[in-house]
Parts: structure tokens; sequence; C-alpha cells
């Protein structure tokens, strides 16, 4: 099996690489922010936005986390429900990075990684993935780029679909790169031994560019 990891911040790119790469080596793409998101959705749906350790054990015991595909498109049911329409909410984005800190619900998503990295050449993006979910993965990538280019991206990518600002989705991420790097479970941190790519100044072409001629290499 040939699995990709690919880890880093808000922002930096991850996603849009981690389709490119699939799309020029042929390979599958798990979006495992996706599957935390729409995790995150359910839990509103029963808790709100109230978040404690107490709160997260009921609401794990009997939570069900399925990935299918439909072609190319990522579908994540959470107890039977698609929260397709609703992940990407900044409001769910800022929760999510609250929730992922707790094992149990970071179990629950591993055992669906694992299975998928199994059964697919494939590349998963997300936060652990070199250092916890695929400590073995061929290749690690670490993507990286400056806060405000990162903030500018995203403001991008959602201001036509949300009502909000860059100075606002400035703050999400500032809140959401402490949360993850600050956890003590499987924080976001480099793998030791994976390669870190500052995208600040790349174009996509050139940042895949790049991560093919290292795949190619070895
Ligand atoms: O990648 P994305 O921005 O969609 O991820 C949303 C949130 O999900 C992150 O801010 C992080 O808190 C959590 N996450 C995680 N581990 C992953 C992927 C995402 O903790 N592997």
């Amino acid at each position: 099996m040939l699995n990709i990891a690919i880890d880093g911040y808000v922002g930096s790119g991850k996603s849009t690489l981690a389709h490119a790469l699939a799309k020029r080596l042929n390979l599958k793409v798990l979006d495992t922010g996706a599957i935390y998101r729409s995790i995150t959705c359910f839990y509103q749906e029963k808790f709100g936005n109230l978040v404690s350790g107490d709160l997260v054990e009921e609401f794990v015991k009997d939570l069900e986390v399925k990935v299918e595909f439909k072609g190319e498109n990522q579908i994540v049911f959470v107890n039977g429900k698609d929260y397709v329409n609703r992940i990407r909410q900044e409001e769910i984005s800022v929760l999510t990075s609250e929730l992922a800190p707790y094992i149990s619900i970071r179990n629950k998503v591993l055992s669906v990684q694992r299975k998928f990295a199994k059964e697919y050449d494939c590349v998963i993006e997300g936060r652990d993935i070199g250092t916890v979910v695929l400590p073995k993965a061929n290749f690690k990538f670490f993507i990286t780029a400056s806060e405000k280019t990162r903030a500018e991206r995203r403001y991008c990518q959602i201001k036509d679909k949300q009502k909000v600002s860059l100075e606002q989705i400035l703050q999400d991420l500032q809140i959401r790169d402490y949360n993850d790097t600050h956890r003590k479970i499987a924080p976001l941190v480099p793998a030791k031994d994976s390669i870190i790519l500052d995208t600040t100044d790349l174009t996509l072409e050139q940042t895949v560019e790049k991560c093919l001629e290292i795949i190619k290499e070895k």
C-alpha cells in the first residue's frame, strides 16, 4: 500500500494539495477534518455549544462514524446522518477544535482512518496523521504558511458562502491553531521524519511539483 500523510495548520493548503497529489498519482483522499467536523455537528445537535468531559463521554457511547464515497466525493455519516451542508461553517470550525482533544472521540476516528489506509493507496490529510494515525506512512508532509496568508486563503474559500470578515477568520484561526497545537493528545506537530513545506510564497502547482519530486526521488 502507498500511504501519504499530509498534516498542517488551518488554511495551509493541505486539502488542495492532497487532492492534486491524488489526481496525479491516482490515489484516494481521506479528509479527516471533515470527519471531526461531522461529529461536531451531531454533538451540537445534541448538546449545543457546551463542551465538557461528562457530556463527551455520554456522547461517544453510541457514536457511529462511517465514511463512504460517491465518485470522488467523501460522505461522512454520523449515526446515519450526513452534515455536509454545515461542516464548513465557522462556528463548527472552532467547536470542532474544542471537541477534537478528547481521546474517546479521537479513538473513534482513528479506526476509520486506519481501515481506510489498509484498504486503499491513499493520501490522508489532517493534524496527527504522520505522528499518530500512520506513523509508518511512506511519505509525510507537514504544510505551513504565514498566518496572514492562511487567513486570506480561508477567507477567499468561504467569503461567498458565509457572512464572515477577514478579522473574524484570523481570530478563529488563531484559536484553532492554539487548541490544535496545545492539546495533550495527538497535538499538531511535525513528525520527526516529515518533510516541512512552507507554502507562503508557493503556488499550488509549485507545491505539488515539489512533493512529486520528493516522491519520485524515493
Ligand atoms: O482540517 P480541518 O480544518 O477541516 O479540521 C477541523 C478541525 O478538526 C481542526 O481544527 C482540528 O481541531 C480537528 N482535526 C484534528 N485531527 C485531524 C483533523 C482535524 O484534531 N486529523
